[in-house]
């Protein structure tokens, strides 16, 4: 069968073939705790199941919505930008996505030709590398430094675009606002297009968030910040979030969304809609907070691990490199042995750290998961 060479030549997401793996195994009856990627615990806050319960009963005929979104969802996903990120915008500045995901491709599809360059930190989300080269992007992977400095930043040449991700999957940083001046300046100064995904902007433990967008001019600029309901309010399945755009990149989203899924499911929409004016998921947060704080604790007095508390987010991200194996082997065979899936930082662009997910399952089962990589690791240590 011939299959698209853009196609062939990628490869699917690390991320998704390590749950699919995980599920294969599950169907076979075998019993996985499931580290690989972060799927909350927590159902969607109880207002979005009441207002799509009552949306199903009022509206019973649910016609298409516009590519875009609804208009009174993107009017109020407007107000959300000006009360929680300090972003004047109008509704035709936002599209309804189906999901960050979607977003991004669309994103980078409307910003960019092919060949031209994408600047990504690493550790990156898997996502940023494998849509770039699906689109035949050239990708510049560059180290994620514990502090962006001018610098730093007249180093990495002179991207078309740069992806930042803040707060970040999976080191947890979160941009200060220095930092952000500084990439601002930057971008300006080289004229690269943005995209910042904000999609954990309520999953942070200390300190607060910064949008880029209210920062500088991402009108002039071409600045795209993506959101999502996916982390921030525990709504992965619902698959829906929102992109925050100039009107004409808007625009250009729309003619590549149209044909494709048209407009986000309008369920999804409403549950956007009052997700995001719910704010910040305040008990998720502590019991987030408790269980980071549980497994740092764990992870604490082992030799070959190296872990800090992140800032923020449902990951922790632990280098690994005094075990005297790869991470990819690693992963392997805690799996085949242990029945325990990490992401192997090969698959986030560093290989040498794992990534844990800590939000799903209960605690004893988070509990019994780092008891259990911790005496498969015990036996990987050079002496
Ligand atoms: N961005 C990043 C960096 C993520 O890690 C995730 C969740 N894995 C998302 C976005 C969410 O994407 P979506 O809204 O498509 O579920």
């Amino acid at each position: 069968m011939k299959i698209s060479a853009r196609i062939a030549s990628s490869r699917p997401l690390a991320t998704t073939a390590m749950h699919g793996r995980v599920e294969t195994l599950r169907s076979q009856g075998e019993s996985v705790i499931d580290f690989s990627i972060a799927i909350s615990h927590f159902p969607a806050p109880r207002p979005v199941l009441d207002a799509v319960a009552a949306a199903i009963e009022r509206e019973r005929i649910m016609p298409y919505t516009s590519v875009v979104g609804a208009l009174d969802v993107r009017t109020r996903l407007a107000a959300k930008l000006k009360k929680e990120n300090d972003i004047d915008a109008g509704a035709d500045e936002i599209i309804v996505t189906n999901g960050a995901k979607q977003g991004l491709y669309e994103a980078l599809y409307a910003l960019s030709d092919p060949y031209d360059t994408v600047l990504i930190f690493k550790p990156h989300w898997p996502a940023y590398v494998a849509t770039s080269q699906l689109l035949g992007l050239r990708t510049i992977l560059a180290d994620l430094p514990e502090e962006i400095t001018p610098a730093l930043l007249d180093g990495l040449g002179k991207p078309d675009i740069v992806i930042i991700n803040n707060p970040h999957n999976p080191t947890g940083k979160v941009y200060t606002r220095r930092e952000l001046e500084h990439l601002r300046a930057w971008v300006e100064r080289i004229g690269a297009r943005v995209i910042v995904d904000e999609s954990y902007e309520h999953l942070i433990f200390e300190g607060g968030h910064t949008s880029l967008a209210a920062l500088c001019d991402w009108r002039d600029i071409g600045v795209v910040t993506l959101f999502s309901a996916s982390q921030s309010y525990a709504m992965m399945g619902w698959r829906v979030g929102f992109a925050l755009a100039p009107a004409e990149v808007v625009n250009a989203m729309q003619t590549l969304q149209g044909p494709i899924t048209a407009a986000a499911g309008h369920l999804s929409q409403v549950a956007l809609e009052v997700a995001f004016a719910t704010g910040a998921p305040r008990a998720m947060m502590a019991d987030y907070r408790d269980r980071r704080d549980l497994a740092v604790r764990l992870f604490a007095e082992v030799p070959w691990i190296v872990m800090h508390a992140p800032t923020s987010g449902p990951y922790l991200w632990g280098d690994v490199r005094s075990l005297t194996l790869d991470t990819v082997g690693f992963a392997e065979a805690l799996l085949e042995e242990q029945r325990v899936a990490v992401m192997p930082g090969e698959a986030l662009g560093v290989p040498g750290y794992i990534r844990l997910g800590y939000i799903s399952d209960d605690v004893a089962t988070l509990r019994e998961g780092i008891r259990r990589i911790i005496e498969f690791g015990n036996a990987f240590v050079a002496h």
